[in-house]
């Protein structure tokens, strides 16, 4: 059934994951003495059993303090996302995507406009991106990586717990994009003990490493395949390789997790990107919740780019349904 994790967390049958990771003990009372390689060993090592449902170690820290643990040591040379770009965030330098070392958000309330298995949920904007969409709905908070507030995780979790009383399904952490705050998600999951499912809300654009720390810690991606070869990827988003990082990522995400997938249509794009991502998603993905998008509208840079700069036409709608159907995806 699709979402049924998502779903048996709703009804209590099942805990979230960020809950288990914190009953899986390392063994160890300090990390301190481990190197970076060390750590993804013993990380690798308690995944298996986290996989496997059975007990890790003892007593010691817990396999969330361990994913925490190796997200900080990675931000003194950042690769969090598949840009890689190295930089020591830990001491004050910005990379592609300009996030600084602590995270800021613009907004946190429960949107009503997300998937109807999700609402209301409690999204947390988070401020910055690590792609460049020149038609980005959002560009306000994601290219703002320093504007808002401060994301204190002690704060955060407070918030996510007053917003479950106020009725959220999940929380739900998107930006700009999340994936350069996820230390400070880590750190909000280890302050929260709450019976809630985390949703991670992402562009996918984040590397292997990223991947592995996700998994056990996110129940539910909600996804963007935004398109189907490297070429529109670099000239409308700024990123490189993207169909390889991107199918590779919701391979994982699919292994570990519910997902929900979303396509959003552009204008003159339906035989570049629609078709080969229903095509892979056909093969690769099968069953996925796919929800298809023709919401999009020109904002942004999208004007200096004539042939993105309208909506899409009926005829698009139709050409776009009629591929999910050659596919026989299920779309919603
Ligand atoms: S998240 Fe990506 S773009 Fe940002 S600093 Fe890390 S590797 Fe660079």
């Amino acid at each position: 059934m699709t979402l049924h994790r998502y779903f048996q967390i709703l009804e209590r049958k099942e805990k979230p994951g960020y809950l288990r990771l914190k009953e899986l003990k390392t063994g160890c009372s300090s990390f301190d003495s481990f190197s970076l390689k060390e750590l993804l060993n013993l990380h690798r090592e308690g995944m298996k059993m986290f996989r496997a449902g059975k007990d890790f170690k003892k007593k010691g820290l817990n396999l969330l303090e361990l994913k925490t643990e190796i997200t900080k040591r990675i931000l003194s040379k950042c690769t969090l996302c598949a840009h890689h770009c190295g930089a020591n965030r830990s001491s004050g330098e910005f990379g592609f995507c300009g996030v600084p070392v602590d995270s800021h958000f613009s907004s946190e309330f429960l949107h009503l406009g997300e998937e109807p298995e999700l609402v209301p949920s409690h999204t947390i904007f988070f401020n910055g991106c690590t792609m460049k969409c020149v038609y980005c709905q959002n560009w306000d908070i994601a290219t703002a990586p320093q504007g808002g507030w401060l994301a204190n995780p002690e704060k955060l979790a407070y918030l996510i717990k007053a917003r479950e009383k106020e009725g959220a399904r999940n929380v739900n952490f998107v930006g700009g994009e999340p994936t350069p705050h996820l230390k400070t998600v880590l750190e909000t999951l280890l302050m929260l003990n709450t019976e809630i499912p985390v949703v991670w809300n992402s562009n996918q654009y984040y590397s292997l490493l990223t991947a592995e720390i996700l998994e056990g810690a996110v129940d539910l991606y909600l996804a963007d395949f935004r398109y189907g070869n490297d070429e529109c990827a670099l000239k409308y988003s700024k990123v490189k390789d993207y169909f390889s990082v991107v199918s590779r990522n919701f391979l994982l995400a699919f292994e570990q997790a519910d997902v929900i997938l979303r396509h959003l249509v552009l204008p003159g794009h339906i035989s570049c990107c629609t078709e080969p991502i229903m095509n892979w998603v056909s093969k690769n993905l099968p069953g996925v919740y796919f929800n298809l998008m023709f919401q999009y509208y020109p904002v942004y840079q999208a004007s200096f780019y004539p042939e993105i700069n309208r909506r899409l036409t009926e005829k698009e709608r139709a050409e776009a349904l009629l591929l999910a159907r050659k596919y026989q995806i299920m779309v919603s």
